[in-house]
């Protein structure tokens, strides 16, 4: 999902030029979201898949041999 044409209530101004104190703080939010979606994703998530990979890996293994 891409924020660039995202428009302010306040301004209608597109909240990437944060014309405003509404922008900015979207803008902010909007960043720190990014970050800690990225943040907590990669380390968990990644472990997480490669648990699930391997256990289907596994079961495939056994059930075709
Ligand atoms: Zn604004």
């Amino acid at each position: 999902m891409t924020y660039d044409r995202l428009v302010c209530a306040n301004c209608a101004a597109p909240v990437t030029e944060g014309r405003c104190p509404v922008c900015r703080a979207s803008r902010e939010r909007m960043r720190e979201q990014e970050q800690g979606a990225f943040a907590g994703l990669s380390p968990a998530m990644l472990a997480a898949l490669l648990v699930v990979l391997l256990a289907a890996l596994a079961l495939l293994a056994h059930q075709t041999v």
